[in-house]
């Protein structure tokens, strides 16, 4: 909850559920990134917030980017960073969209499979890759699943065949999983890189960096450690495995950085119960759900802090849902959030943590609805 953002809402008193951005937040937690690891490189992860203040404001205190596409590429290029800042970092790129990068200077691809390197041997020759391997994930939130990355064991080959392919084998990257509560989670997958180095160098290629992912938390309703914590783990873990070779390194952090800058205003459209029954639950349906930058909520995963003018009165389970029509469109139901019994239709009700993945996911017009307003102050 930001003061800026409070007298935001008070002046303009906006229309519709919007997202307030407060850029004093983003450029915070920049500066706490950079303090904590202050020989890591950033690369914000754009696809967790690309609105081009942001990105101005990161441009402007040195900070890297981590594209998943040529538009993202693009925005991060608008907002003055220049090709040597910028990675593309999907492993899952169309050899178009690669020759596209290419063209505007990019020098830093991802990849997990030998496939994916003769795309970028093809359309990036003589570039920097670096292979993802998989992180399972565990203590994340969100966790990131098979979807990207490969064995350790694979990579020295997917690493070795872009050697061998022209390119330069430049790293090994991975992510241990969104909202990562754990700050020990880096540990396995810094002994897999150091693992890595150690059999290709003894195929005579040098890797040099190390591209830690993102994973750091955003405060929801539980308390996180800090981002020192996690610095000092991730020191102790490379120490540990790398010696007194420890490699360049950088963090992509998505959500860690914009998280916590941003609260999205809505309203209670409307307070029902299903049937006449006194200790049925409440239904409270709002103006943004899951179709309208909510998508989060998916599994009931994260869980958003809420606050509402009546935060002080006894509080009721309730189910929390969305506006649309569709029956996937309610935000927790197998575990009723609690809200005040005084709430009623009409209110405004703030969900705070919103500054990270939340208006990119929004629908253009689902049931009619506009994608999510965004102001950032
Ligand atoms: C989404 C993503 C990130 C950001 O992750 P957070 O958990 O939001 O910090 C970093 N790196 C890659 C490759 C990603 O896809």
């Amino acid at each position: 909850m930001t003061a800026r953002i409070i007298d935001f809402l008070n002046s303009r008193r906006p229309e519709g559920p919007c997202l307030v951005v407060d850029l004093d937040v983003v450029r915070e937690n920049y500066l706490t990134f950079a303090h904590a690891l202050p020989d890591t490189r950033v690369f914000y992860a754009v696809k967790a917030n690309p609105a081009p203040e942001v990105l101005a404001l990161l441009a402007s205190l040195g900070s890297n980017f981590d594209c998943a596409s040529v538009a993202e590429i693009d925005m991060a290029l608008a907002a003055g960073a220049t090709p040597d800042r910028i990675s593309f970092g999907n492993t899952i790129k169309k050899e178009r969209d690669v020759a596209a990068a290419f063209a505007r200077g990019i020098d830093l691809y991802a990849v997990d499979c030998e496939a994916e390197v003769d795309k970028v041997a093809r359309a990036a020759p003589g570039t920097r890759v670096f292979c993802r391997i998989l992180c399972d994930g565990a203590g994340a939130e969100w966790p990131l699943s098979r979807k990207f990355g490969c064995e350790p064991q694979m990579a020295v080959g997917v690493l070795e065949h872009a050697h061998r392919q022209g390119l330069r084998a430049y790293g090994v990257s991975f992510h241990v999983g969104s909202q990562q509560a754990n700050t020990e989670a880096w540990d396995g997958a810094l002994a897999s890189a150091a693992g890595i180095f150690h059999t290709l160098a003894e195929r005579g290629i040098q890797l040099s960096m190390v591209n830690l992912g993102g994973g750091f938390p955003t405060r929801y309703l539980k308390e996180i450690p800090g981002v020192e914590n996690y610095a000092s783990s991730i020191d102790s873990a490379l120490k540990r495995h790398f010696g007194n070779r420890i490699p360049e390194t950088i963090i992509e952090p998505g959500r860690g950085m914009v998280g916590n800058a941003g609260i999205i205003k809505t309203e209670v459209v409307l307070i029902s119960k299903k049937s006449d029954s006194a200790d049925d639950l409440r239904w409270v349906y709002l103006d943004i759900g899951k179709f309208g930058g909510l998508a989060e909520t998916m599994d009931e995963s994260i869980r958003y802090p809420i606050r509402t003018a009546h935060d002080h009165d006894e509080k009721t389970a309730c189910v929390l849902a969305g506006p649309t029509c569709d029956s996937a469109d309610v935000l927790y139901e197998k575990t009723p959030y609690h809200l005040p019994v005084s709430l009623s239709i009409g209110d405004e009700v703030l969900i705070e943590g919103t500054g990270a993945y939340t208006t990119t996911y929004s629908a253009v017009a689902f049931n009619g609805f506009k994608p999510l307003e965004s102001f950032v102050i």
